[in-house]
């Protein structure tokens, strides 16, 4: 579970070819299990390209159900205190449209930029911490890639899933697809707001 040796050899890469061809190695490397763990490490640069298994993205709603694995690009630098994690997650995932309820697919990218602190989140903050916005503390001294790359899909779900921008959605009265048919009910439909304002008039 715990790849310490990982981060050794992974430490400040030298920019060598050899470094190149080792990172094009681990490109579809299954990142499900994958982790930093910081508890002694100082400074770390480490970077993770493959996928997270749609096993382990169970965090996200019952409404999302990934279609596949998840793309991940991400990149920690570890500098004393601060671990930054930056990159690219993508993701398609099906969803249930708000309007007419018709399941469709969609693509998830979530852009990363997050900060981290190994430790205990502190009772009282000193106040240069506090002038960071978005810090999330480990108390464990350890990072899961897979937990970062579930909560970036999260952040990225719009509000209001649409399986187009202009769905018409369901008629109102009768209930049929209105992007798949018409319905007579749709005149008494769209009036039949208007008529409740008249009333109140
Ligand atoms: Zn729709
Ligand atoms: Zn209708």
């Amino acid at each position: 579970m715990t790849d310490t040796h990982d981060i050794a050899e992974n430490n400040l890469p030298d920019g060598s070819a050899a470094d190149d061809a080792a990172l094009r190695a681990q490109e579809k490397q299954n990142l499900s299990e994958a982790g930093i763990d910081l508890e002694g490490v100082r400074r770390l640069f480490k970077q993770f390209r493959g996928f997270v298994a749609t096993a382990q993205l169970t965090g996200l709603s019952s409404e999302v159900k990934p279609e596949a694995e998840a793309d991940v690009a991400l990149t920690a630098t570890f500098n004393e205190r601060l671990l930054r994690v930056q990159g690219e997650v993508v993701c398609q995932v099906q969803r249930a449209c708000a309007r007419c309820l018709t399941d469709f697919s969609t693509r998830l990218l979530a852009e990363v930029d997050r900060l981290f602190v190994p430790g205990p989140d502190p009772a009282e903050p000193d106040s240069q911490q506090e002038m960071v916005a978005e810090l999330t503390y480990l108390p464990g001294y350890r990072l899961a890639i897979a937990a970062v790359v579930e909560e970036e899909l999260l952040l990225a779900l719009p509000m209001i899933p649409l399986c187009h921008p202009e769905c018409l959605g369901l008629c109102p009265q009768c209930g049929v697809d209105l992007n798949k048919e018409k319905c007579l009910c749709v005149e008494t439909a769209t009036e039949g707001p208007f008529a409740v304002l008249k009333n109140l008039k």
